[in-house]
């Protein structure tokens, strides 16, 4: 090992009994109680000296290999340290690489110990989602997985741009006229030249034969579709998906005010569609107040469209990085965006239920 700091992590202080790091990725403070030749090897360790060179430097006899094995182990398990591996980090083409550069060092305080932010970027870079619907939703999610750099975008829709989308959807005004698809695919043309962008101006249809080809293309489909519901399109594409294997987010849909945020489904690894829907129904019976918000013609607000992109791009690179279990597994999320609040309920897996348990 030739361990060198995080690239997310400025050490503050280092003195023969503390060591201070701050963590860029969420402003924390670590601090560590350490002796006068753990300073030292913290300043020796510059991703160019290996472990063993360290040991001689330091020159006390008292330590051994596996004292400072261990010192660097504890601190590369806290996302402190990682070893310099130049030689097989993943390399990206240099526009890639500086549109990128900040997001590289913030990924390197997610990515668990043994991998680098570098590994995670790889991973979305190598990765294809199937966006279906681009709407407001579908639009915004399409630009921010392309922001984040994912490798390959499918996106599908059959409407084309109306004056009526503008106020919150991606399109500009000489694109009215124009198929969504196509609109889109220009504009993520210009902001990442890196992201190859498919089209398909087609309309989602129950057991409709694209879906057998498309989504086992597809490390990730994000349901964005809200004809002829949200609640059908997301039970359409779940049952392709689930055959599949294949990760499916159903990116909201709105109550009022408040916005909901369906949970990401890993098929056959957490709570399925069907016993998320009949949860959601549970809840929202003929007279509740849940029931008569959903029969009303809901105002859209730009900035609840946006926020709801926002809050589940980081799921979506969690699902495709693998960094840590997606945030919205197994629960039902709502967020006021009148009130900055989000709540979050668990929706547990049915036991008895052949999808959520994987046995469909
Ligand atoms: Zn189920």
């Amino acid at each position: 090992m030739k361990p060198v700091i995080r690239e997310h992590v400025m050490l503050l202080d280092v003195s023969p009994t503390t060591a201070k790091f701050f963590c860029s990725h969420r402003s924390l403070i670590l601090s560590y109680d350490i002796d006068e030749a753990g300073g030292r090897a913290i300043t020796l360790a510059n991703g160019r000296r290996t472990l063993d060179e360290i040991l001689v430097e330091l020159k006390a006899s008292h330590i051994t290999h596996e004292d400072i094995s261990a010192f660097f182990a504890g601190l590369s398990e806290d996302k402190i340290f990682r070893n310099a591996t130049s030689d097989c980090e993943p390399k990206f083409e240099p526009h890639y690489e500086t549109r990128l550069q900040r997001q590289l060092t913030y990924l390197s305080g997610l990515a668990p110990a043994g991998k680098t932010g570098r590994d995670l970027q790889d991973s979305l870079r190598r990765s294809t989602v199937l966006i279906v619907g681009a709407g407001g939703g579908g639009s915004h999610l399409a630009v921010q997985s392309a922001g984040v750099g994912v490798g390959r975008l499918i996106v599908l829709d059959h409407d084309r741009v109306e004056r009526a989308n503008l106020g919150r959807q991606i399109y500009y005004a000489d694109q009215i006229g124009s198929m969504k698809v196509h609109a889109l695919q220009h504009f993520l043309n210009s902001l990442a030249p890196e992201t190859e962008v498919i089209a398909y101006p087609y309309m989602l249809q129950e057991g409709a034969m694209w879906l057998d080809e498309l989504i086992p293309q597809a490390d990730l489909v994000i349901n964005c579709a809200d004809y002829p519901s949200m609640d059908m399109t997301t039970l359409w594409l779940f049952k392709a998906c689930y055959r599949h294997r294949v990760p499916l987010i159903a990116a909201g849909g709105y109550n009022g005010h408040m916005s909901s945020l369906p949970p990401t489904i890993l098929p056959g690894r957490s709570t399925c569609w069907p016993c998320f829907d009949k949860f959601r129904r549970s809840k929202s019976g003929a007279g509740s107040f849940e029931h008569k918000l959903s029969e009303l013609p809901a105002g859209i607000f730009l900035p609840a469209t946006t926020a709801m992109a926002a809050l589940q791009m980081p799921d979506i690179v969690r699902v495709l990085t693998g960094y840590e279990p997606p945030r919205f597994l197994n629960c039902r999320a709502e967020f006021d965006v009148s009130t900055c609040s989000l709540t979050i309920e668990p929706v547990s897996p049915d036991p008895n239920c052949d999808y959520c348990t994987g046995r469909a």
